[in-house]
């Protein structure tokens, strides 16, 4: 990776997919002095490294629902630029329900965010995915579009083609503080002082830090734990290429998800406990509770011997979908945080639409100075 520059026009905090797809896109801006700064040793060591790669575009209202579908877009065809292949491979999904008026509001969606879809009543889904028979429900929508993302080609995707365009990208950098200095703004990292124009605050869990540290007012957002497994294979499938199965509820009670890929079988009881920001630990329990769940929501999973377990963090904005835009107290920050559960899937989204907001400043920035 890169040394630290003394100056850049745009400092990024966080080398996730929030802060590596802004600086993919400010590059296709012609905005090329760009720093990415990550703390960690690696990029993606938390959320966008340890998710289950999902890439579900009907999500729980009309914004998020709008980024997911321009998001899974342009990874199915890849945006000017993009080098390599596509990270996603397209399964479709099955989002499975316990209320008729659940799969209603999930087709309405469906249809104003031109999602293809069908519905699918309960002997439908447990034809079309034999290893989830005997799921209660009362069926299913199929977006035939969803699929698996490999995030790592995707995180890599974004920092590499950053980095090939001009923007440095340092790990072993962790932001400690921000404060103006005359007219730019200084960033004090643990490997020494960048100055900028504007910083962005990409830092996933951390973001509430690190934006209450520049000086917003506005910086609490919500952490939330969730476990995964990786679930032994076996013949009884799902196979790799089925779509992926998700219990949407009602009531967390009901939640669970499944998915093959490449990398593996995936589960996940969609737990969802309130946490500190940090590298959260496996629960001991854990295992016991999917084994639980998939007992009553999958009986064909539920022997299946859980080969790995973790856990990560996802943040939400306390208004809902994620936050990306200028702070409304400090004029040099701008906020790209609060992917939720849907980063992955809404990555290059959220980056084109937070390079846009970005570049739309500078020059007036640059006019000021
Ligand atoms: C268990 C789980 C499953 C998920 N499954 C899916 C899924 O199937 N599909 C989907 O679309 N999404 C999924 N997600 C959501 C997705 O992973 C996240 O929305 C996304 O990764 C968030 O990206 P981010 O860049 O905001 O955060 P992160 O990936 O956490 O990146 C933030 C980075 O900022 C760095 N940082 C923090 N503070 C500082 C500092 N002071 N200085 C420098 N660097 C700092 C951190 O080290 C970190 O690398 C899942 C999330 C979890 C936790």
């Amino acid at each position: 990776m890169d040394e630290l520059p003394a100056r850049a026009d745009v400092v990024i905090v966080g080398g996730g997919f929030a802060g590596a797809a802004t600086a993919w896109w400010l590059a296709r801006h012609g905005v090329v002095d760009v720093a990415v700064l990550e703390r960690e040793d690696l990029l993606g060591l938390h959320a966008s490294g340890r998710n289950a790669g999902m890439c579900r575009q009907l999500a729980e209202d009309d914004r998020w629902t709008a980024l997911c579908a321009r998001g899974a877009r342009l990874l199915r065809e890849p945006p000017d630029g993009w080098t390599g292949r596509s990270p996603l491979t397209v399964t479709g999904s099955l989002l499975v329900a316990d209320a008729a008026v659940t799969l209603g509001t999930l087709a309405a969606r469906a249809a104003a965010h031109g999602v293809r879809h069908r519905l699918l009543d309960r002997d439908e889904v447990w034809a079309r995915v034999p290893a989830v028979a005997g799921m209660p429900c009362v069926g299913a929508i199929e977006a035939f579009d969803d699929g698996v993302i490999d995030s790592t080609a995707l995180l890599h995707g974004l920092a590499s083609g950053a980095r090939r365009a001009g923007a440095r990208v340092v790990v072993r950098a962790e932001v400690e503080a921000t404060r103006p200095a005359g007219d730019e703004v200084e960033v004090a990292t643990t490997r020494g002082v960048v100055r900028a124009r504007v910083v962005v605050c990409a830092a996933g869990a951390w973001a509430g830090e690190v934006g209450g540290r520049a000086g917003a007012t506005d910086a609490e957002f919500v952490a939330v734990k969730r476990h995964l497994f990786f679930l032994a294979q076996a013949p009884a499938g799902p196979a790799v290429g089925d779509p992926f199965v998700w219990h949407v509820g009602p009531g967390p009670e009901r939640e669970v998800y499944v998915r093959n890929g490449a990398d593996g079988l995936i589960a996940s009881a969609c737990d969802a406990t309130r946490a500190r920001p940090g590298d959260v630990r496996v629960d001991p329990e854990a295992s016991t509770r999917l084994g639980a769940r998939l007992a009553v929501m999958a009986p064909r999973l539920a022997e299946r011997a859980v080969t790995a377990t973790w856990a990560c963090l996802r943040t939400y904005a306390p208004e809902g979908p994620p936050r990306i835009g200028w702070d409304r107290d400090v004029p040099w920050l701008c906020w790209v945080a609060g992917l939720g559960g849907h980063g992955a899937t809404s990555a290059l989204a959220v980056g084109e639409e937070a390079a846009a907001v970005i570049a739309a400043r500078l020059p007036r920035l640059a006019r000021t100075r």
